[in-house]
């Protein structure tokens, strides 16, 4: 099966050029002017007009997570079909090791979620509860079998937190297996504190889950995390940044030569506090860490035109407003955390970013795209519109403009947190592996399409950028 996409702009994180791209079978094969010239072809896409870009990478999903005593709502079926609507090709989504158990148990279960589920391709990265010899000997297997990425928390004090020795320790571990730690980096033990004053003042509205994640608690946690990675000698990846207070660590260990890395998300540059406001509807804007007075976001875009931050993935964890985020009305402290977003990222960073004149387009796909697959051990596999890669490919129509809502969204969540924001660009054809699985707005290809990654540790290549 050899398909033309013809007549369109390449857009890369390293340039723009006009160029035709031929695929044979799941690889481009050919990258260049006028290649009909090459041959028959058995479909020909018109790409003129549009860009031509390698397919978004999500590094940070959660489907299907159980959380607070309910589920995420997507499921790798629904969540990943609402992904490649979006644009994104590849989704990371993190297995969760349950306390007391193993980590293989933990990524069987995921695995099992996933297996013949997915509209696009997908890996994983691993949540480890418990840092004990026998988890930190399973960290190498894991890695061996293409799972290189390890997440611990500062947060959440008796269900993910882990204490500075065990981050310690399981850094070292990464020393030794090429893996890399993510940190979900806020300060939880003083959180509850605040959180639990807060609500015996009466304050129990979801603007005060807002209010009791200080920025300062983010920026302590993160400057921590760098810290002992910095002393283990291997580079750490900062998850979800939100504030101000963290990025400012982040900088002045990049400025200090530290192999620190952080990623942002679509929540913390377009939404802000004051979305969190309004009586009980602000528990759709319910994340952590949370949403930011305004100033903070101006901050962040800098942070990415800069390079500070490197990577904008969703942190996509869809509760319904009905029935799940209820659970906490009355207290803040029991409304399920986190926000649908898989299927916007690409539209509203275009928009926001490109449009706005914020970043170039070939930042934005570095930032999306490219960033992560060089990261996560997925490049030039996945990341690149170059001979031999997949061929994860978005036909994206830089001038047409679409409304966000929930009533049009395929995300399987009751509300958007982007409710009637116009943005201007749009995936018209997005294709996985070379097969055609969104066509102007269709979703034409099948579940079970896409297939697990084995990934390749990123170390090294951490270490030396
Ligand atoms: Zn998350």
């Amino acid at each position: 099966m050899r398909t033309l996409i013809q007549g369109g702009t390449v857009v890369t994180a390293e340039g723009s050029y006009p160029a035709d791209v031929l695929i044979d079978g799941e690889t481009i094969a050919a990258v260049g002017r006028d290649l009909a010239a090459l041959g028959a072809v058995d479909t020909t896409i018109d790409a003129s007009g549009k860009y031509v870009i390698p397919g978004a990478i999500d590094v940070h999903t959660h489907m299907e997570l159980p959380f607070g005593g309910t589920f995420a709502k997507d499921t790798f079926e629904t969540g990943t079909r609402a992904a490649a609507w979006g644009g994104t090709t590849t989704i990371l989504d993190f297995a969760v090791q349950s306390r007391g158990r193993s980590l293989r148990e933990g990524l069987d279960a995921w695995h099992a979620k996933a297996e013949g589920n997915c509209a696009i391709d997908y890996g994983f990265h691993m949540i480890m509860s418990d840092v004990n010899d026998a988890t930190l000997a399973e960290m190498d297997g894991l890695v061996a079998d293409g799972v290189t990425t390890f997440k611990l928390f500062t947060a959440y004090p008796g269900v993910f937190l882990s204490d500075d020795g065990a981050i310690f320790r399981a850094m070292q571990q990464t020393a030794k297996n090429g893996g890399l730690i993510m940190m979900h980096a806020e300060n939880g033990l003083a959180i509850d504190v605040v959180a639990a004053q807060t609500f015996a003042e009466g304050k129990t509205d979801p603007y005060y889950h807002g209010v009791v994640r200080y920025p300062i608690f983010e920026g302590e946690a993160t400057n921590r995390a760098i810290r002992l990675a910095e002393a283990a000698e291997v580079p750490v990846y900062i998850v979800h940044l939100s504030a101000r207070e963290a990025l400012n660590e982040v900088r002045a260990a990049r400025d200090r030569g530290a192999a620190a890395f952080a990623e942002t998300c679509p929540q913390y540059l377009f939404l802000t506090l004051d979305d969190m406001g309004n009586g009980f509807e602000g528990a759709k804007f319910v994340c952590s860490p949370p949403l930011r007075p305004p100033d903070h976001a101006v901050e962040l875009w800098k942070g990415l035109a800069k390079d500070d931050l490197q990577v904008v993935s969703t942190d996509h964890c869809p509760f319904d407003f009905e029935g799940q985020k209820e659970l906490g009305r009355g207290d803040f402290r029991k409304i399920p955390n986190g926000l649908p977003g898989v299927e916007n990222r690409v539209d509203l960073l275009h928009d926001g970013g490109v449009v706005a004149g914020r970043i170039t387009a070939n930042r934005w796909v570095e930032i999306i795209s490219t960033a992560p697959a060089r990261m996560f051990g997925l490049y030039p596999r996945k990341g690149a519109v170059a001979v031999g890669s997949d061929a994860d490919l978005v036909v994206y129509d830089p001038k047409a403009k679409h409304t966000i809502s929930a009533s049009t969204h395929h995300m399987n969540v009751d509300y958007s947190c982007y409710e009637g924001r116009e943005v201007q660009g749009w995936s018209t054809v997005v294709l996985s592996r070379g097969k055609t699985v969104i066509e102007n707005g269709a979703y034409v290809g099948q579940k079970g399409d896409g297939r697990f990654l084995r990934r390749e540790p990123s170390q090294e290549y951490l270490k030396a950028t």
